[in-house]
């Protein structure tokens, strides 16, 4: 995938206002805090060239996405664009090819990049430009795509907004919690989202309301190609004491729960039931995925570098030195097992991207061990 090609054949006119200059240097790297990981620099490939002078984001080719996921495992974008704020990245799109292939990223907590890299544009929406939270009137909060679920939470407490608490404990950007229709102990942001603003592939920006996210358990279906820049959504007037209190309920459950240190991507497959936990207890858990796994044998099952976890069976985990190849097989091998021991085909909930190496470039067979 090489990064100078990669930006004439898909970047359409951005091609012709590429720079000469090298995309990111090795102090440039330095100065962002991110360690060149030596597997992902041999995927890399050749040094990445040229910039696209006209944006202030930041395009580069070839950069390793590791560093950039929860799970830590993956191989590098052909090329990887980080716009500054909406307006750039809508002036990126309106110049893109509409030919070249596009993959959205947030803050990398739900997502397994596979081990050969993700071939065309990767664009991630994170930073400052997409991070500010502005309380509105009537019990509302606007923030950028790019904050995080947590601080979100707690900008609502302090407007004295109750109601969006539950996104204190969810570790992703506001952009792929409504992507993703994220939600946890019983309460899912289609139950307070009011709207957002989007850029279309063909770099408008548009205005989206709740029937346009199409929400279903875990899942959204975007109008095709829309990145989301901003998100409303609307709470109830509450004391910040007691949203706290509450919030505070929430971390300590959560810590009790589920492996919050682990090197994770939160639950690996939906449940079957078609709701996530709602924490209290109250409802059946035959069809939970982690009772399922359980039941099939899989926790604390390894394969490499991955496992299931012990504390919480669902959590697929980099236990240290997994590669995306060693998760990925990993799931599958639990899906085969519980649809034998259950008759039940759970479905991946996070999301891969990306593809796997060419033949020969990793001939590492891990062992499957815990069982
Ligand atoms: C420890 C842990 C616990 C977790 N607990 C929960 C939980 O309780 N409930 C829950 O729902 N999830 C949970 N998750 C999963 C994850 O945090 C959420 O799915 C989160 O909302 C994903 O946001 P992200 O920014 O990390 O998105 P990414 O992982 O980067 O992307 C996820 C998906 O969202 C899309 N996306 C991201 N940003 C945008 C955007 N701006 N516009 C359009 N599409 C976009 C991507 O294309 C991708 O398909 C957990 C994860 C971890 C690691």
């Amino acid at each position: 995938m090489g990064g100078r090609a990669a930006a004439g054949r898909y970047a359409g006119r951005i091609g012709r206002v590429l720079s000469g200059r090298s995309s990111i240097n090795a102090a440039e790297w330095m100065r962002e805090g991110v360690r060149p990981n030596p597997a992902a620099r041999r995927m890399t490939g050749p040094r990445p060239e040229g910039l696209a002078a006209r944006f202030a984001g930041r395009l580069h080719a070839g950069r390793p996405l590791w560093p950039l996921t929860w799970l830590r495992v993956g191989g590098p974008a052909e090329l990887l664009f980080i716009p500054s704020d909406a307006a750039d990245l809508a002036a990126f799109m309106a110049e893109l090819s509409p030919e070249a292939p596009v993959t959205i990223i947030g803050v990398g907590s739900n997502l397994i990049v596979r081990d050969g890299g993700v071939p065309g544009i990767v664009i991630r929406i994170a930073g400052r430009g997409f991070g500010a939270v502005e309380p509105l009137p009537g019990a509302r909060i606007r923030a950028g795509a790019g904050a995080l679920d947590s601080r979100f939470a707690e900008a609502a407490a302090d407007a004295g907004v109750g109601g969006l608490e539950f996104l204190r404990t969810i570790p992703g950007s506001l952009g792929g919690a409504a992507a993703m229709n994220a939600g946890c102990y019983g309460a899912y942001m289609a139950d307070v989202f009011e709207s957002a603003e989007a850029v279309t592939r063909a770099g408008e920006t548009i205005t989206l309301g709740p029937d346009d996210m199409n929400f279903a358990y875990r899942s959204t279906s975007l109008p095709e190609g829309a990145i989301l820049t901003s998100v409303t959504l609307r709470g109830r007037p509450d004391e910040p004491e007691a949203i706290r209190a509450r919030m505070t309920a929430a971390l300590a459950k959560r810590a009790e729960t589920q492996p919050v240190k682990d090197r994770t991507a939160g639950s690996t497959f939906r449940n079957p039931a078609g709701f996530s936990s709602t924490g209290r207890g109250d409802h059946g858990q035959e069809l939970m995925a982690w009772k399922l796994i359980d039941e099939a044998g899989c926790r604390g099952l390894r394969l490499g570098g991955a496992v299931m976890n012990e504390m919480h069976p669902n959590f697929l985990t980099n236990a240290g030195g997994a590669t995306a190849a060693d998760l990925e097989n990993l799931g599958e091998l639990v899906r085969k097992r519980v649809l034998n021991s259950s008759g039940i085909k759970l479905e991946w909930e996070i999301r891969r991207i990306g593809v796997r190496p060419e033949a020969g470039e990793t001939g590492k067979k891990p062992a499957i061990t815990g069982e």
